[in-house]
């Protein structure tokens, strides 16, 4: 019935997750909330942490892209498991830091990081940092010298690969925001650069081709682009790389028509293709790293709304109004991404209602899905959206002052708060 293992029906013909009734979670905790499969979660950390390792050794590790979804929580959890993290902005490198992460296994990245925020990451002892250009190559050179640091950094690479996937997503293309194009020259140029500074060591190449990919083909185009430009590295400084970080993107399903992914068959069939090319190309195999986000945390993850006003549009549509919205799932606004739903308390009954999931914000564009079909809910049922564990609490605001839900989470028949449910006093907080 569910395309997730954590999810189930109770004899009530309640939705569970990890076991327990939506309906008393809700009851519980209030509506709109967020829910979550602790052991989903590490299941996966543990997944990318085995099959790399196993293919490529000790120093390969997965790299949690926390931007999917960031609280002192999961970094606590990833910290657990093992495994590093990818940091996108101050705020999230704040937040690993309270969690107490061991931040020499924190990678930072972003096109456009300041000066603040490369002393903040020196400072912060994050282990490594992503060069995205040559203009901040120079100011980390001259910070990290100020400092009297050293500071190890990758290098991020633009391939040029269209991983087949939308639009809004697609970044390892050579007009990308992000990184250095090898077609153009510039990648060359600022690897050599990067040899030449005194406070900054070279430990490796980046790329991110995408998100939300389902099969090896774009990952094993990339390592060939990337594996041959590791060679001309080899070739025309003399300098091998030691990291090659294939960045994330792995799909997950939101929906039955999405095929199953097996990311530990990938990522062995990915790893044979790099061991061939680097044999091939007469490189040393690198260790190799991967940020997942999104198939780390979305299919853990669910939210639960209650419905309130049911209305037909005689000879049009119909509307299932529910408590929350774009404000917490700005997802389909924003790129029409499918969810599943579901009257979570009605299973038992035949899904055969379809219609139109709206939110409550004032913008008619503010739907979390359309045409799906669900059993008949009435005013005061639960509505389970699932799959929403990531780039929903990390996407949330408080469009119309609504406050952000909660999220919980589910561990061993039992459920915590990992961020509370923000109050009216927080929304104000900050005014004056
Ligand atoms: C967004 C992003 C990721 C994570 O992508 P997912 O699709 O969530 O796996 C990893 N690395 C970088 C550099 C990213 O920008």
């Amino acid at each position: 019935m569910f395309i997730h293992a954590c999810l189930g029906k109770n004899e009530k013909g309640h939705m569970t997750i990890g076991g327990v009734d939506t309906v008393s979670l809700a009851e519980q905790y209030g509506t709109p909330l967020y829910a979550m499969d602790e052991a989903t979660i590490r299941e996966n950390c543990r997944i990318y942490k085995e099959a790399l390792r196993d293919a490529y050794g000790e120093d390969s590790l997965p790299l949690y892209a926390s931007k999917a979804f960031s609280c002192k929580q999961i970094y606590r959890i990833a910290a657990e498991e093992g495994i590093g993290i990818d940091l996108v902005s101050p705020g999230e490198m704040y937040t690993a830091l309270k969690a107490g992460f061991p931040m020499e296994k924190a990678f930072f990245h972003g096109n456009n990081k300041t000066d603040a925020d490369l002393r903040m990451s020196i400072e912060s002892g994050v282990g490594y940092i992503v060069v995205d250009n040559t203009d901040e190559l120079t100011a980390l050179e001259r910070i990290a010298s100020e400092m009297g640091k050293v500071q190890k950094i990758l290098l991020r690479i633009t391939p040029g690969i269209d991983p087949h996937t939308h639009q809004k997503i697609i970044t390892g293309n050579v007009d990308s925001k992000f990184g250095n194009a090898i077609v153009t020259g510039q990648a060359m140029a600022i690897v050599k650069a990067a040899l030449a500074c005194e406070n900054l060591t070279l430990e490796g190449l980046h790329c991110h081709i995408g998100s939300q990919i389902f099969d090896c083909d774009p990952f094993d185009d990339a390592a060939s682009i990337m594996i041959g430009f590791i060679a001309d590295i080899k070739k025309e400084t003399g300098k091998e790389m030691h990291f090659l970080n294939l960045g994330g993107g792995f799909g997950v399903r939101y929906v039955e028509e999405h095929e199953p992914i097996d990311y530990a068959k990938n990522i062995r069939a990915i790893a044979s293709h790099i061991k061939a090319l680097c044999e091939e190309k007469g490189v040393h195999l690198p260790a190799v790293l991967m940020e997942p986000g999104r198939s780390i945390v979305a299919a853990s993850g669910i939210t639960l709304y209650t419905v309130g006003s049911v209305k037909e549009i005689v000879g049009f549509k119909k509307y299932v109004s529910i408590d929350g919205g774009m404000p917490d799932n700005p997802r389909y606004a924003l790129y029409q991404s499918p969810y599943s739903v579901y009257t979570a308390n009605r299973l038992n009954e035949k899904a055969e209602y379809t219609c139109t999931i709206a939110g409550r914000c004032c913008e008619s564009g503010d739907l979390i899905a359309e045409d799906v079909t669900i059993a008949k809910p009435v005013r005061g049922d639960l509505l389970a959206v699932t799959t929403t564990g990531a780039y929903n609490y990390s996407m949330a605001s408080n469009y119309n002052r609504i406050p952000r839900p909660p999220v919980v989470m589910i561990q061993d028949g039992d459920s915590y708060v990992a961020v509370a449910r923000e109050s009216y006093e927080d929304l104000i907080r900050n005014d004056r």
